[in-house]
């Protein structure tokens, strides 16, 4: 593999394995590695880009394999030094893929179902893995602050992370979310701020702070290191495979906040078909969304390029982004691949975070309602193949938002005797 040295902005240099540049996802415009996230041609974002030249695939298979059990097992395939599974990082992922053999009984699924748990990771979410990818870059580019916008688990994500790895942390919220969301931001002893808006306005405020002198020397892992960040999907992707016995699914559900998860699960598998890690077989992305926040699925449906906008209203806050960067990504993937983007309502999820419970054991948070809730609106409607192998991810901790399922409580309250246990109808 080539290992690229590259001059940043700054002058000096960079090594981030085997990134090569930044592309222009709308013109292809290419720059160096930087702290850089819109293209300065036509202000497209800019995503990393490799150089994946010189791979032996059955070499790659082996030192994956034989790697720590954790995302740092795809640094060859990251934009991050090789020594990086030796500097402090809170080291997320290799999350257990459950088969969920009662839950496809309960849906109809024959084919296999599989249900991706992302809630094992250290904070209890996804965003531990796009997290540890920013963290990598901050090191690189010399950052001393980490920051950035957050619907709740992205700032606990950013918290501990920067515990860890000896940055200072400062991250911005919406006021209002989740107690649990809340409590888990601030205990890695950060600085945790709630700002008066919805999550829409949080990210707009980072964006200025960026500009402004008051935010030199601070890396927002998801506006200014956003490229880097979001490659920390693609190990999602990875995982399911591999752990598939290196074998692509045929359908995979994934939640939509702004849409960055879904599009670089596609990347990723684009490139294990690429390095031959998988066979090139078709598959489909499913994009899943809260009724109170579906701009995305709202424009698939209308059968629009184009995403309008919304004010977000639902219990899933950790996808509560009403106008999403990636979206018109996510159209284009949901269509190219033969899928669909699908909502569900406040009532569908809660039912959908039991459901799981139920079948499984599985605690998941209202993200986890959402794609367990339109997976089996797919299936009812005929749009979701019931004999086609089908994951499905959580990606997020039940713990985290308890309110959704207050109404869950003791079945009876009886004296500590066995007449009082008879009488409650329990013997
Ligand atoms: C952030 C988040 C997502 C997806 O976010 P994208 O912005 O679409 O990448 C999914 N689930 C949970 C629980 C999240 O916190």
């Amino acid at each position: 593999m080539a290992v690229q040295t590259v001059a940043t902005t700054s002058d000096s240099t960079v090594d981030l394995g085997p990134a090569a540049a930044l592309s222009c996802r709308e013109c292809g415009h290419r720059v160096p590695l930087g702290p850089v996230f819109a293209c300065e041609e036509c202000f497209g974002p800019l995503e990393i880009a490799y150089d994946f030249s010189g791979y032996d695939t059955e070499e790659l298979r082996r030192r994956i394999e034989a790697g720590p059990a954790n995302i740092w097992r795809y640094a060859p395939l990251l934009p991050v030094p090789a020594d990086v599974a030796d500097k402090p990082n809170i080291n997320p992922g290799w999350t257990k893929l459950v088969k969920a053999d009662n839950l496809a009984r309960e849906l109809g699924v024959t084919g296999g179902l599989y249900v991706k748990d992302d809630s094992g990771n250290p904070t209890h979410s996804f965003k531990d893995r796009v997290v540890a990818q920013a963290l990598e870059a901050a090191r690189a580019f010399g950052f001393t602050t980490l920051s950035c916008s957050s619907t709740g688990n992205l700032a606990g994500a950013v918290g501990a992370a920067a515990a860890r790895a000896g940055f200072r942390s400062c991250v911005f919220i919406p006021h209002d979310l989740e107690q649990g969301k809340v409590v888990m931001a601030a205990v890695y002893g950060g600085e945790l701020v709630g700002i008066e808006g919805n999550y829409d306005d949080v990210n707009r405020f980072c964006s200025e702070l960026i500009g402004d002198p008051a935010g030199e020397g601070w890396g927002f892992v998801n506006v200014n290191l956003r490229p880097y960040y979001a490659e920390g999907s693609k190990t999602l992707a990875y995982e399911i495979c591999e752990q598939l016995g290196w074998r692509l699914p045929d359908q995979i559900v994934v939640p939509i906040a702004s849409g960055s998860q879904l599009t670089k699960i596609d990347k990723g598998l684009q490139e294990l078909i690429r390095l031959g890690l998988v066979e090139d077989k078709p598959y489909t992305i499913f994009g899943a969304q809260a009724e109170g926040c579906s701009p995305v699925s709202t424009a698939f449906k209308a059968g629009h390029d184009v995403v309008r906008p919304q004010k977000p209203d639902t219990i899933a806050k950790s996808l509560a982004i009403g106008n999403p960067a990636d979206g018109p990504y996510v159209l284009d993937i949901a269509r190219r691949t033969g899928g669909a983007v699908e909502d569900v309502t406040d009532p569908e999820i809660v039912d959908a975070i039991k459901l799981l419970a139920r079948t499984e054991g599985i605690f998941a948070e209202t993200a986890g309602g959402v794609t367990v809730g339109v997976t089996r609106k797919l299936l009812k409607e005929g749009v979701l193949d019931p004999a086609k192998t089908t994951v499905v991810l959580n990606t997020g901790d039940g713990l985290k938002t308890l309110d959704a399922v207050a109404g869950t409580g003791l079945t009876a309250t009886i004296r500590p005797t066995l007449d009082s246990f008879r009488e409650a109808g329990l013997a």
